[in-house]
């Protein structure tokens, strides 16, 4: 039977456009389909126009350093129009060079909504296309949480890119990283932060002294945050959101027309299809073997729908080595252990590897961890009360570092060279064989006692 293509994907975000791409490179006939823009979550309301805000919301800090090394700045005045406008042209770039990449691949783009009519045929409004292996990468959404009354007045971090006014007091819902993060970047911009989570810290899963370092910090710059409130009531009244919070105490606050559920995602499988096929959900999700492949022979899933690792170079990795397998002559499989992540809170955090709880739950006693905390040299002449703090965690029978957590200015960039080692299986004494680059930050890891 021949087909109209060798591998159609449904989904042009992270995981979609690098498996195109890569199909495409080994010659294979390849055929994408996206209803919404190129790119996905990450370029047009992900990590993209979060992490350019992020940019934006640092600059008091660094205004507040530069007296301190003999600068005077004028009075600093920020925005929100100017920004939001910035960022959503950075983005519509970011789409014209996508379209670009996929035209010079030769994979044929199609824009429409994808919906399996079969288990090889893919219905995109009249049209129908066939492909021999078909590649879902659907991605997520985010998902507001229906226990909470009045939740329909929240939006959530898809709509904060579009907001065309700077709300003055917002209440952000949820401390997973997309809660602090939005915390971190709003309060940096002068808006008036509360976040309201369940439990008692923000982060849950990962390190507990990471947690506790950027949850002190988000306090000492003037986020609220309210702990242990299992209930929520949102209103809409006169003066704008008041959400009544209940937990040891009872509080109200009034929020500008603006809270901000961050308060999970799910994978967006409706009106796919997957009934017309044998592929599995399983706990909301597409499910996969480890080579990403589904119920339906021919039929693979990558990134956020599979609900693995939610990280955009988790589903470019997943899709990679899914095309590297059928069509690059090779075998290969996602490997899940080290994957280092950031959290672009302020201060930023980053971490491969093993926390602490999870390095004494799979080794007891054999882990020994080392911990350093200071004050970096740019914090010294402004006399700013700023900290970092970096953990290695070692496994004492191999000596082996089984994690690395930081919190503090450029963990993001320093974790990731620290998660090669991690990843290759350094020990401590290759850590600390290691030179250090002085005077940094980084080299702290190499100089750990
Ligand atoms: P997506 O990028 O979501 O792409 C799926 C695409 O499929 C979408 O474009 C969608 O429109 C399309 N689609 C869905 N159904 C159909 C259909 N039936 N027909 C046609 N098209 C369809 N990750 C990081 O690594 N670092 C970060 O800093 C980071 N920050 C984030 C911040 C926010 C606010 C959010 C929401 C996410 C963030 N992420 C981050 C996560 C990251 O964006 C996702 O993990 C990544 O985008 C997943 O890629 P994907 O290909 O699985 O899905």
């Amino acid at each position: 039977m021949s087909y109209d293509f060798d591998l159609f994907v449904i989904g042009a975000g992270s995981g979609g456009i690098a498996t195109a791409r890569r199909a495409a490179e080994y010659g294979a006939k390849v055929g994408i389909v996206e209803f919404d823009r190129l790119g996905g979550t990450c370029v047009n309301r992900g990590c993209v126009p979060k992490k350019l805000m992020v940019y934006a919301s640092n600059f008091p800090k660094d205004f507040k350093a530069a007296s301190g090394y003999g600068w005077t700045v004028g009075e600093s005045k920020f925005d929100w129009n100017t920004m939001i406008t910035a960022v959503n042209n950075e983005v519509d770039r970011l789409n014209g060079i996508y379209q670009r990449m996929l035209d010079n691949s030769k994979v044929k783009v199609y824009q429409g909504y994808g919906t399996l009519i079969d288990s090889h045929t893919i219905a995109i409004g009249e049209e129908k296309v066939t492909a021999e292996k078909i590649l879902i990468a659907v991605g997520g959404k985010p998902v507001k949480p229906d226990d909470i009354p009045g939740i329909e007045h929240a939006i959530t971090s898809r709509e904060i890119f579009h907001l065309q006014e700077q709300p003055k007091r917002v209440v952000i819902i949820g401390g997973g990283y997309i809660g602090v993060e939005f915390a971190c970047i709003l309060n940096g911009l002068g808006t008036e932060v509360t976040l309201v989570i369940r439990k008692d810290k923000i982060l849950s899963g990962f390190d507990d002294d990471i947690r506790s370092e950027i949850q002190e910090a988000m306090k000492n710059q003037g986020i609220r945050i309210l702990t242990n409130k299992p209930k929520i009531n949102i209103s809409k009244t006169d003066i704008g959101l008041e959400l009544k919070i209940a937990g040891e105490q009872e509080e109200t606050i009034v929020a500008d027309a603006v809270s901000l559920a961050a308060t999970g995602r799910i994978p967006r499988l409706e009106n796919l299809g997957l009934e017309n096929t044998k592929v599995e959900i399983v706990n909301g999700a597409v499910a996969v073997d480890k080579y990403s492949q589904t119920a339906e022979e021919h039929i693979y899933a990558v990134g956020d729908c599979t609900d693995r690792i939610n990280l955009t170079p988790v589903a470019i990795q997943e899709g990679r080595a899914f095309a590297d397998t059928h069509f690059g002559g090779q075998s290969k499989q996602m490997a899940y252990d080290n994957i280092p992540t950031a959290i672009f809170s302020t201060p930023e955090a980053a971490t491969v590897g093993l926390t602490e709880a999870e390095a004494r739950a799979k080794y007891g006693d054999a882990v020994k961890i080392y911990r350093s905390k200071f004050r970096p040299m740019y914090y010294t002449l402004p006399n700013m009360q700023v900290k970092t703090l970096m953990k290695l965690i070692v496994e004492t029978e191999s000596n082996k570092v089984v994690g690395a957590h930081m919190v503090g200015d450029y963990a993001a960039e320093i974790i990731q060279g620290v998660a090669i080692a991690v990843k290759m299986g350094a020990t401590k004494a290759d850590f600390d064989a290691t030179v250090g680059i002085h005077p940094s930050s980084a080299e702290e890891f190499v100089t750990m006692r």
